[in-house]
């Protein structure tokens, strides 16, 4: 048997472990923050059509643009964008990789305020970029402050924002965009994975785009579209950047069955966005009861809350997992990640918070 470290792997990568959450067969599964609610039936129906139609046609490569997705998302985002200002791909971890490919790479550096999205310095790392693990505020707050302190004091090519912030949950505040556009003199990448599920009146920074040309905010069908096996991301910038990931992107990167699918669920946006509500409700429900019975609870914009377990995490994951509720331990101590599920699964987890929590 070869083992790894028998393999001339790049020197960068040895010792490195995969992402992944563990994949495990449980009742209730509240772990990687997929959208609750299956696809609706009409979307089934309308995605198996567009499907359809596409299959005698895969002798083909597909539109290697992927012109008409791009005008559908720019329509879903609104805010004046247009097909120029969108990419997509499979999934944002992979606009983002490609950005990295464009912006980062050898020599460069990017930075990221922790604790965050663990895929961010990861990608840095396959593209040979070099990461900067800044940090938030005790309290997972960031000010702008602090943001600017260190942007001077690194002067990365490219920075990582996300709001809402993944695991934390909680939205940045608009001051710390407006500050860390100002302090950067390289790009600026805003991960808004979950603005779906942000409380009322939260700002997209897709507002700032105008005037703001090294300003990249992605997005994601996988949270609260209900789309991650599809596997579709996309940003929205300038549409020089556009032009710029052009150069890295494999061709025929997004295959025409993906882009069916995901503009046959984008057609259908309001059936699929339909339970988004009964998702925050039940994010909202989780935090409430939770802070009623004294726990620690980070503010949520996103459809999972970072949760105080008052002792080691490890302990209580595995108290989780013994009564059937698969959460996730993002390596926070003393905190743990649990994905806002249906009113069942919810009530799942909190009976055995009850049980589990001091
Ligand atoms: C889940 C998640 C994504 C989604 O990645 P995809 O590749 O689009 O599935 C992106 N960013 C953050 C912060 C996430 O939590």
């Amino acid at each position: 048997m070869t083992a790894l470290d028998d393999l001339p792997l790049r020197d960068d990568l040895r010792g490195k472990s995969p992402y992944g959450a563990p994949q495990l067969d449980v009742a209730v599964r509240l772990n990687t923050n997929e959208h609750a609610f299956a696809v609706p039936d009409g979307v089934v129906e309308a995605m198996g059509k567009a499907l359809q139609v596409e299959l005698a046609g895969l002798n083909r490569y597909p539109d290697r643009d992927a012109v008409a997705l791009r005008t559908d998302l720019a329509d879903y985002l609104g805010h004046g964008m247009t097909t120029a200002n969108v990419w997509a791909a499979n999934g944002s971890n992979e606009v983002q990789q490609q950005l990295l490919q464009a912006f980062g790479g050898p020599g460069r550096t990017a930075l990221g305020f922790g604790p965050s999205y663990s895929m961010h310095p990861l990608l840095a790392a396959g593209t040979g970029t070099r990461w900067v693990g800044a940090f938030r505020d005790p309290d997972f707050g960031l000010t702008p402050a602090a943001a600017v302190a260190q942007i001077e004091e690194h002067q990365p090519d490219l920075i990582f924002l996300c709001s809402p912030n993944n695991p934390t949950g909680t939205a940045l505040d608009p001051s710390v965009i407006d500050a860390v556009l100002a302090a950067a003199k390289g790009m600026v990448l805003v991960d808004e994975a979950y603005y779906e599920y942000a409380r009322a009146g939260t700002r997209s920074a897709l507002v700032l785009l105008p005037g703001h040309p090294r300003l990249v905010v992605t997005r994601t069908m996988s949270k609260a579209f209900g789309f991650a096996g599809g596997r579709l991301g996309y940003f929205a910038a300038d549409p020089a950047v556009v032009d710029a990931v052009q150069l890295v992107r494999l061709p025929y990167h997004l295959s025409s069955l993906t882009q069916a699918a995901a503009r046959a669920a984008l057609s259908q946006r309001d059936a699929m966005l339909a339970t988004v509500e009964a998702i925050k409700e039940q994010r909202d429900r989780i935090v409430a009861t939770l802070r009623a019975r004294g726990t620690e609870v980070a503010d949520s914009d996103a459809n999972f809350v970072l949760f105080a377990t008052g002792g080691d995490q490890k302990v209580a994951w595995q108290a989780f997992l013994d009564r059937g509720v698969l959460i996730r331990d993002v390596g926070l101590a003393g905190w743990l990640r649990v994905t806002a599920g249906t009113e069942t699964e919810t009530s799942a987890f909190l009976t055995a918070a009850e049980e589990i929590l001091p």
